[in-house]
C-alpha cells in the first residue's frame, strides 16, 4: 500500500518545537517578528524609535516620540491574556499536531492549566482560525453537499433528529480527483442558504457538483456558477458516487475529528469555530510543521475577543 502523503509527513516535532519556542524569550521573539517583520512601528504615530520595559509577564514597546505603550500582544486575539506566552504557543502546537481535533479538556491536561483557561485559550484560537479562513475562495470543479452533525447520537437518521446541526461543505477538486480545499458552513441547506454560501465561497467560472437534493435544485443557479446536479438514490451509494468522492471523503473524516473528539459538544453554538478549526488544519494539511506557526500569525492578525463576547458565540455572525 502507497504512504499516505499526509499521514506520513514528518510535522514538528516536541523536540523541535522545545528548542525552538521553549522559552519566553524565544516565543516573544518570533511574535514580534511577526507583528513588525520590518522592526516595530508606533501604532499611534508611525515612528521607529523605541525603548522596552517589562510589566509582569509582558515585553512592552514604548514609543520615544509620543510615549505610546504597546505589549507584543496588544491589539490580537491574546490581548488582556494572564497566560504566559509559551503556554498560548504549547497550545498552538497542541492543537496543530494532533490527528483529530483536542477537546478543552485535553488541552487542559497537556498544559498543566484549569479547564477555564484551556477553553479559553482553545476558542480563541479557534477564533482567529474562522476569521482567517472565512475569505477562502474556492475555484475549479467544486463539489458540494449538505451534512449534520451534534446532537443525539441514537434514533432515526432524519434531518429533524433533534439537536442536530445542519452545515454545508464546499470541495474543490484536485486533477486527480482528490479533495484539494474546503469550506464549511453552518447554515439550513434550503436553497437561499445555498446560493448566500456559493456567492461568499466559489470563484467566478467555477463548476458546482452537487446531488440532485431539493435544496440545490434552485433556479438561481446559473447567476453564480455552472451546475452539474448528480441524481443519488441517498444511504451508502450515494457516497460512492464519483463525481462526489472528494466531498463525501472529507465529511466522513471530519464526523470523525469532530464527534470522536467533543463528547458533550454544544456543537449547535459553537459550529462555527468547530467547523473553522478543521477547515483550517484541512487546508494547510500537507504541511504540519508549519502549521503551529500559522495558528500563532492567525492569532495575531485576530481582534481582541474577551470571554464574554467569545461565549455569545454565534450572535455577531
Ligand atoms: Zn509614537
Amino acid at each position: 500500500m502507497p504512504m499516505n502523503r499526509v499521514q506520513f509527513q514528518k510535522g514538528l516535532s516536541l523536540g523541535e518545537f522545545i528548542e525552538r519556542y521553549g522559552t519566553q524569550e524565544a516565543c516573544e521573539r518570533e511574535l514580534e517578528a511577526m507583528r513588525w517583520p520590518r522592526g516595530f512601528a508606533c501604532p499611534s504615530c508611525g515612528s521607529r524609535q523605541y525603548s522596552n520595559f517589562q510589566r509582569g509577564r509582558l515585553l512592552y514597546y514604548q514609543c520615544c516620540e509620543c510615549r505610546h505603550q504597546a505589549s507584543l500582544i496588544a491589539g490580537t486575539v491574546m490581548a488582556s491574556s494572564k497566560v504566559a506566552l509559551k503556554v498560548w504557543f504549547q497550545a498552538a502546537y497542541v492543537l496543530s499536531q494532533a490527528k483529530n481535533n483536542v477537546s478543552a479538556l485535553e488541552l487542559m491536561r497537556h498544559l498543566g492549566v484549569c479547564y477555564q483557561t484551556a477553553w479559553s485559550l482553545k476558542h480563541k484560537l479557534m477564533e482567529a482560525m474562522w476569521v482567517r479562513e472565512r475569505t477562502r475562495t474556492l475555484r475549479g470543479t467544486v463539489q458540494v453537499d449538505e451534512a449534520f452533525l451534534g446532537g443525539q447520537s441514537s434514533g432515526p437518521a432524519s434531518r429533524g433528529r433533534k439537536g442536530k446541526v445542519a452545515f454545508l461543505a464546499a470541495v474543490s477538486q484536485a486533477p486527480d480527483g482528490k479533495a484539494e480545499r474546503v469550506c464549511l458552513s453552518k447554515q439550513p441547506a434550503t436553497g437561499e442558504d445555498v446560493v448566500v454560501f456559493c456567492l461568499n465561497t466559489l470563484a467566478p467560472g467555477t463548476l458546482v457538483v452537487s446531488d440532485g437534493a431539493p435544496s440545490f435544485n434552485y433556479t438561481r443557479w446559473n447567476q453564480i456558477a455552472e451546475h452539474e446536479p448528480i441524481v443519488t438514490g441517498g444511504g451508502k451509494q450515494a457516497c460512492e458516487i464519483p463525481q462526489l468522492k472528494a466531498v463525501n471523503t472529507v465529511l466522513g473524516n471530519l464526523k470523525t475529528a469532530i464527534t470522536g473528539t467533543y463528547h458533550a459538544l454544544k456543537f449547535a453554538k459553537y459550529t462555527d469555530r468547530y467547523l473553522a478549526e478543521y477547515q483550517f488544519r484541512f487546508n494547510r494539511r500537507f504541511d504540519m510543521h508549519s502549521q503551529m506557526q500559522r495558528i500563532i500569525r492567525a492569532a495575531v492578525g485576530c481582534k481582541p475577543n474577551p470571554l464574554p463576547s467569545l461565549r455569545m458565540a454565534e450572535v455577531r455572525r
